[in-house]
């Protein structure tokens, strides 16, 4: 059969290296996420689709690649970085399919290319639990375990997990060329980016307009980080897409008691990714990415683009901000009551998503002494709200269920030590209706028990 080929390959051999994917032992299915199965159009066999999902086949006979990228990690400048555990396999229905986990590429820099089924159970659940919070990320088809047994702290089992996103371009494919002073790659990155992802900035201005472009996807994206408790953990320019998703899940958390200085990431001492920081570094991040750009656009350009960044973000927050609290009418008071919403949290140690949620039932709320004093605020304030769907606004903005990390405690350890892979399969399918009621599940809305209190989470696993 012809070879198919990823439109990536098209950019040439400098971008990436063509690899063979090492297949991993005794594979088998753990899930797949069947609606997109069906978006990508897809019909395999399950022998076929495991095959593909393990690295054993190739998808429709496309040669797998790894590509190379550069980033700043923990704001220090790594000169070459690339897909050291991940490969681009193929591409159907304008998405292109990675594996995460098929072993060693050029770029794997003395690791061994691999992922744990623990951290692998973690992006899958977490992928789809952006998705059903409405934030863009890439989208996870399926998760394979092993035997195949990889050396970390212990000895545990190696996963697959097959992402899919409309690309899986970093800053750092960016900062990668530009460091080198390769400015033709730079130039044929970005002309590439912008005639698959951004059609509409083709213009004569097309660099700057793709440059503020990716300022307010970014900011969109953040916003909805910010919203709904999301910390990434490792927001370095290499884990930064340039079409603006949430992208590489490793140590992340959802706020659970509610503190803006929520660091999730175990490893980050200085709390550099701490959750308050986040918007701060995207910003950051988006200047590295505007310094690569800097033989495609004006200082002048370079600036107005990032200074629209702060417009976006705010405008976007309190977008969804107001939607929670189910204020549809304006008042100057507005903010001030919202922080002081949060300020109740902070000081009583509350769940962040569990209050938000309970905004809904002014009544149950006002049972708990804690909130007395702003629920006397709040109920003069929504007396001004003209509008009869109030509630259903906030509620398809207040998730009712979020991936606390010790839900999907529970998950892996089911799957690691009992093989049972029926939790992932409950946290799947409610996390991917995060809003609805679920009243048979209402015990996953349960704030962490006593022993899941000091888990910890640390970088690439
Ligand atoms: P991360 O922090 O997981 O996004 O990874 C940072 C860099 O390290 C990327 O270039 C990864 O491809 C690479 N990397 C992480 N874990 C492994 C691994 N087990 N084997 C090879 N490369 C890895
Ligand atoms: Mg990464």
């Amino acid at each position: 059969m012809a070879k198919n080929t990823l439109d990536f390959s098209s950019l040439g051999e400098e971008f990436f290296s063509p690899i063979e994917t090492q297949p991993l032992s005794s594979p088998f299915l753990i899930h797949k996420n069947q609606a997109l199965y069906e978006q990508l159009n897809l019909s395999m066999s399950d022998a076929d689709l495991l095959g593909v999902a393990s690295g054993e086949q190739q998808f429709q006979s496309t040669q797998p690649i790894a590509s190379i990228y550069a980033g700043h990690q923990f704001g220090h400048f790594v000169s070459q970085l690339g897909d050291g555990r991940s490969c681009l396999i193929g591409q159907t229905q304008g998405r292109e399919l990675s594996l995460k986990g098929a072993g060693p590429t050029p770029y794997s820099r003395n690791a061994d290319g691999r992922a744990v089924l623990r951290s692998s159970i973690r992006e899958y659940l977490c992928s789809i639990a952006m998705k059903g919070l409405n934030i863009a990320t890439t989208e996870a088809l399926t998760l394979v375990g092993s035997e195949t047994e990889v050396c970390r702290e212990q000895i545990e089992t190696g996963a697959i997990v097959l992402r899919t996103a409309p690309s899986h371009i970093r800053f750092g494919h960016f900062e990668l060329f530009a460091s080198r002073g390769q400015t033709k790659q730079v130039k044929r990155l970005a002309d590439f980016v912008i005639e698959r992802h951004y059609p509409h900035c083709q213009g004569k201005n097309r660099y700057v307009d793709f440059l503020s472009e990716v300022v307010k996807r970014t900011a969109t994206m953040i916003a909805g980080w910010q919203a709904q408790g999301f910390s990434h953990g490792v927001m370095n320019t290499d884990n930064m897409s340039i079409v603006g998703l949430t992208i590489d899940y490793g140590p992340f958390g959802f706020l659970e008691t509610y503190n803006p200085k929520f660091i999730c990431n175990h490893s980050d001492h200085e709390g550099r990714y701490a959750f308050e920081q986040q918007p701060g570094i995207a910003l950051w991040n988006l200047s590295r990415l505007t310094d690569s750009l800097g033989s495609l656009v004006t200082d002048q350009q370079a600036k107005s683009a990032l200074d629209s960044y702060q417009t976006h973000l705010v405008e976007a927050y309190s977008k969804l901000m107001r939607k929670k609290f189910g204020l549809v009418e304006k008042d100057d008071q507005d903010n001030v009551l919202i922080g002081q919403f949060f300020e109740v949290l902070y000081k009583n140690q509350k769940d962040c998503t569990n209050s938000l949620r309970q905004l809904n039932d002014v009544d149950a709320l006002s049972k708990d002494s804690d909130f007395s004093d702003w629920l006397v605020l709040y109920d003069k304030r929504i007396t001004q709200e003209q509008s009869s769907n109030r509630i259903e606004l906030m509620n398809s903005v207040n998730p009712k269920y979020i991936l606390r990390n010790y839900l999907a405690e529970v998950a892996i350890r089911k799957a690691q030590d009992e093989k049972n892979y029926t939790e992932i399969n409950t946290l799947f399918n409610l996390l991917s209706q995060p809003f609805g009621e679920h009243p048979d599940l209402t015990a996953y809305t349960n704030e962490a028990p006593s022993w899941a209190q000091g888990l910890e989470v640390s970088c690439s696993s």
